[in-house]
């Protein structure tokens, strides 16, 4: 029966609750029902490039579109012989009506500094750079790497290419000199921009050293923009660094917005190098603009009086489309906050909720099962009125996790939009519309209009109900990833080798009998036992419904009798001591949860679990371990190596 190469993941969660919205939600919200959501399903499933039309009306374009799509498999063109651009969109088209005087960006600053740039304000700031950036010789087509704190400066920078045409690769400001040389060399940037240093937890990380070293190496760049924000000594090499205090702020603020074609590329982006080396993907201007505004209505439901806090780092694909291209296209007010959810203390989000009277708050996973860890008193000495409607992305959510985000933050009053997608996907894919789609916690619940996500198996037939199978999408959408920079055999390869004629998510998943979609995590993860194969979030979820769990990553290793044994790692909540009782413990408890099949055979408590920087867990290390295997491959994205050290450790 189930063999590596055919069979679909079974499935074994049985999560039952349903939340649907409350009737004073989906009567204010865009989409108000089931059935207006079914029928922009049907219109999209009947006539997609129309539909997809349809929703292109919200942007502006200089030159109207004569095309809608052109699909040379597995090549995708949208909105062609259009004229556009994304900083015009962010911005320009703002500032006739009443937004102009709008907060666009409100920012606080990790010490506790604040910054409010209106829309106008915000245009200023995003001209003066596009023109400095012309007067260092950045032109059309150019790449210009990012390396800086989430300041507001990140996102005129990131807008100030957009306008002249250049392209942007922004890498996070917490990855070391190496991966930026990399990132820098890989999109042959001329420029960077970056900053003398940033604040992370109080102390001062170091960007401009990173980047002098990484210039070392990395020969394409000729000129480096130099932001002051943490005030430390940083050496300046004549000709090739300049301040921006010297550079920008004496520019003109006007700046003609390149007219660019609707195909031009916008920026490159790495992948979070969950599953190994990280990929740069290629988005392009017209088709994503349309994606994400049209997200942050059906999926956000944003109105003119929100307040928008996505606390997503610009370092990844949700800070570019969900902090900036998304809601500065359609005029929104977005809270940025620069630093460390713990810093000065635990609450320091519920703080900032509190102060911005934030309405939509939108985060990880991983952020909300440390809040748990860390207790219910930060979040109770805050008032968080304000919110209407909570969200997460990056990761299955476990559903004791969705249910204290549910009960604690959103005081059982705020629809929870699970949103699934991907750097390659360039907008969500699968998620609650909060006014018309009940909500069950652990799933994405269904695609949006104009998605043809399905799960099929590895053949390409659609599975069964509630059977596990491989996560596809069968149509192009607007704001999918054209290409891997400069690569585009290993963008065939990775997404359109594996199932015939389709985009291979690299996730699995199932589809229960009203259509939800759960997403079981990522096909590579599947854990084989006795020959029935597992997801690892299932069981992982199981485990974290044990109070005494914070966290978990389950991995397979060899078993002589099974195939695979299944190993947990697991991170208790503040204050519990890991003993061989509670290990018993735990294991009658996933049995009771989910049953024997999935009893742990080893159960190793840890005080952390290695993540990428973005914050996901990196089960193939863990994998690694459990298999005594010394190599490691791909680290480079690990947040903290001192993890695995510590996890070797224990195994003496
Ligand atoms: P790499 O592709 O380099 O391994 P990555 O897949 O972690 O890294 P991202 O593009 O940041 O890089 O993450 C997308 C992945 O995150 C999805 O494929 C999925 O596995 C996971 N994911 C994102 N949102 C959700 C969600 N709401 N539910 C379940 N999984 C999610
Ligand atoms: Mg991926």
């Amino acid at each position: 029966m189930a063999s590596n190469q055919t069979a679909d993941i079974e499935s074994i969660l049985n999560e039952g609750r349903k939340f649907p919205p409350s009737r004073e939600f989906s009567s204010r919200a865009w989409i108000k029902s089931l059935a207006e959501y079914e029928e922009m399903c049907r219109r999209a499933e009947q006539d997609p490039e129309g539909f997809w039309a349809e929703c292109a009306k919200e942007i502006s374009w200089f030159k109207p579109f004569d095309k809608v799509l052109e699909w040379n498999f597995p090549f995708a063109k949208w909105f062609l012989g259009a004229e556009v651009n994304a900083a015009y969109n962010c911005l320009d088209r703002h500032l006739s009506g009443p937004r102009r005087n709008k907060a666009a960006i409100i920012w606080e600053g990790e010490p506790g500094d604040s910054r409010v740039l209106t829309y106008q304000m915000l245009a200023d700031e995003v001209g003066r750079c596009a023109n400095a950036l012309k007067s260092l010789g950045v032109e059309t087509g150019d790449r210009v790497a990012i390396y800086l704190p989430l300041v507001p400066e990140a996102a005129i920078a990131m807008l100030a290419c957009a306008r002249i045409g250049a392209i942007h690769s922004v890498v996070f400001a917490g990855f070391s000199a190496e991966a930026l040389a990399e990132r820098i060399d890989d999109a042959e940037a001329k420029l960077v921009i970056t900053a003398d240093g940033g604040w992370r937890r109080g102390q001062v990380v170091e960007l401009k050293r990173n980047v002098d070293e990484a210039l070392k190496r990395a020969t394409t760049v000729r000129k480096c923009l130099v932001l002051k924000r943490v005030g430390s000594k940083v050496e300046m090499r004549r000709g090739r660094d300049f301040w921006w205090d010297e550079v920008v702020p004496q520019q003109s603020p006007k700046c003609e917005p390149a007219r660019v074609d609707s195909e031009h590329p916008l920026y490159t982006l790495y992948t979070s190098g969950t599953t190994g080396r990280p990929k740069g993907v290629l988005h392009t201007t017209g088709g994503y603009l349309v994606h994400t505004i049209s997200t942050m209505r059906w999926v956000f439901d944003l109105k003119e009086d929100d307040i928008y806090w996505c606390t997503a780092d610009i370092g990844w694909v949700t800070g570019h489309s969900y902090t900036v291209y998304g809601p500065l296209a359609a005029g929104a007010t977005v809270v940025m906050y620069e630093g460390a959810p713990n810093f000065p203390e635990n609450d320091r989000f519920w703080q900032i909720i509190e102060k911005y009277r934030v309405s939509i708050f939108y985060t990880a996973p991983t952020a909300i099962r440390t809040f748990i860890k860390w207790g219910d008193s930060w979040v109770k000495k805050h008032d968080l009125s304000s919110l209407r409607l909570l969200g997460t992305v990056g990761e299955p959510i476990n559903p004791e996790a969705w249910v204290w985000y549910n009960r604690m933050i959103g005081g059982e009053r705020c629809p929870i939009v699970d949103t699934w997608w991907q750097t390659e996907t360039g907008g969500i894919m699968i998620s609650p519309v909060p006014g018309a789609i009940a909500t069950k916690p652990g799933s994405a619940t269904r695609p949006l209009p104009g998605i043809s996500a399905e799960v099929v198996t590895r053949e390409g037939k659609p599975v069964g109900p509630n059977q596990g199978g491989f996560l596809v999408v069968k149509r192009p959408w607007p704001g999918m990833l054209r290409t891997i920079f400069r690569d585009p055999e290993r963008y065939k390869q990775a997404y359109f080798s594996q199932i015939d004629g389709m985009y291979f998510t690299g996730d699995g998943a199932r589809r229960d009998e009203d259509g939800y979609f759960w997403v079981m995590g990522r096909v590579d993860d599947v854990i084989n036992v006795s020959g029935h194969r597992l997801s690892t979030m299932e069981v992982e979820s199981a485990l974290v419904s044990h109070p005494t769990v914070a966290e978990a990553a389950v991995v397979g290793r060899p078993d002589e009798l099974k195939g695979q044994g299944i190993m947990a790692f697991v991170t208790l909540e503040s204050g519990r001591k890991g003993d061989e009782r509670l290990k018993d413990e735990l294991r009658q408890h996933v049995v009771k949860e989910i049953g024997a099949l999935a009893r742990p055979d080893e159960i190793r408590f840890s005080d952390a679990l290695p993540k990428t920087r973005s914050g996901k867990i990196m089960r193939r290390l863990l994998r690694q371990i459990a298999s005594g295997d010394k190599t490691l491959g791909d680290v480079t994205t690990l947040e903290d190596l001192s993890v695995l050290s510590r996890l070797r450790e224990d195994e003496e």
